[in-house]
């Protein structure tokens, strides 16, 4: 089976040098030297330039290398008819849930006030609520959203969680579809964000979903960018509707020299490392699926295009 690796250049020898460690028949390919274009079977992606997958006559499947694939179905010429399999590691999930309650605690434990008053060199003491009396919610309850909201569970965090379809998942009140929305977000304290990023949920975290959570309510972003409305987020953050926001993503990644972002006092930017693709783990559990599939199974964690997650 000859695979075409097009991840970040400087990332691909890696892979190449895991998937040889694991499966050495495989003849691999980096782009772009894919060499003959009928040759290749399958391509294991990030991103691609648009139109680049519809140039493999051959292709017979997809692989991302992020849980997300939103990325490569923008290419309007993505081969619909070829199966994409998106990333699913429960290491994934394990990374994000550890981000996810750092970045609430971060909250809850009012560390972002005392970063701000040490600056000052101020020794002022503030009584916290319990975690029993501050309401978190989880939007998407996928492979990392139900990671997410459990350990917020377990922290004793009241938990909602949200997604388009019904879910019953022990100690977090779950809500489903666009009815489900409004008492979903009523006055939440804290959301976080873990939607695919589809037609559907891009622009979602607008002033309007902003102005149904509690006054002074914290926002974390751990999916994409795009699913928040930048101006939006910053004129909460400056009436106080929101006080602070956590970004993991953002619409231009890296984010750009001078972005209001970098610098405003109640936000915290980290450069889309929540949640990070382990080679070891990941590469292993790319090879077993291709290894079952060309055994004549079928193939596992295949995304539905008209879905878009
Ligand atoms: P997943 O397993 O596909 O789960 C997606 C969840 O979102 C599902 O619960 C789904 O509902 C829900 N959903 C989708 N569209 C919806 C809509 N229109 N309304 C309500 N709910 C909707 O995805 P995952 O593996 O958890 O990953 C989630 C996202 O995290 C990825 O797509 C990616 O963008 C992001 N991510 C970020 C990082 C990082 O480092 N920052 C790392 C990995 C992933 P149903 O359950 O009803 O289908």
């Amino acid at each position: 089976m000859r695979l075409l690796i097009n991840t970040p250049t400087e990332d691909a020898e890696a892979w190449r040098a895991q998937f040889l460690a694991l499966a050495p028949e495989l003849d691999i390919r980096i782009w772009p030297d894919a060499g003959p274009v009928e040759e290749i079977d399958v391509v294991f992606a990030w991103r691609t330039r648009a139109g680049d997958l519809a140039r493999y006559p051959r292709l017979r499947a997809v692989f991302s290398l992020g849980a997300g694939v939103d990325g490569l179905l923008a290419d309007p010429q993505f081969p619909r008819h070829v199966p994409l399999v998106r990333m699913v590691d429960p290491n994934l999930a394990v990374l994000m849930a550890e981000y996810v309650a750092a970045a609430v605690l971060r909250y809850h434990c009012e560390l972002d006030r005392y970063q701000a008053l040490q600056a000052g060199q101020r020794w002022e003491k503030h009584v916290r609520p319990f975690a029993c009396e501050r309401t978190v919610g989880v939007l998407g309850l996928g492979e990392l959203g139900t990671n997410a909201a459990r350990t917020l569970a377990a922290l004793g965090f009241p938990v909602r969680g949200w997604a388009r379809s019904a879910h019953a998942i022990d100690g977090v009140h779950t809500f489903a579809g666009e009815a489900g929305l409004p008492a979903f977000l009523d006055a939440l304290q804290v959301l976080v964000c873990l939607l695919p990023l589809t037609p559907h949920t891009r622009g979602l975290l607008d002033a309007r979903l902003f102005a149904r959570l509690a006054p002074g309510a914290f926002v974390i972003n751990v999916a994409r960018g795009a699913h928040v409305v930048e101006r939006d987020l910053l004129a909460a953050l400056d009436s106080g509707q929101l006080a602070g926001a956590t970004l993991d993503v953002f619409d231009t990644e890296p984010l750009p020299a001078g972005h209001p972002y970098w610098t405003h006092p109640r936000v915290l930017v980290t450069p889309h490392i929540s949640s990070v693709t382990s080679l070891r783990t990941a590469a292993a559990l790319v090879v077993d699926n291709l290894r079952q599939w060309q055994a004549g199974g079928r193939l596992r964690n295949v995304v539905d295009p008209e879905r878009g997650y």
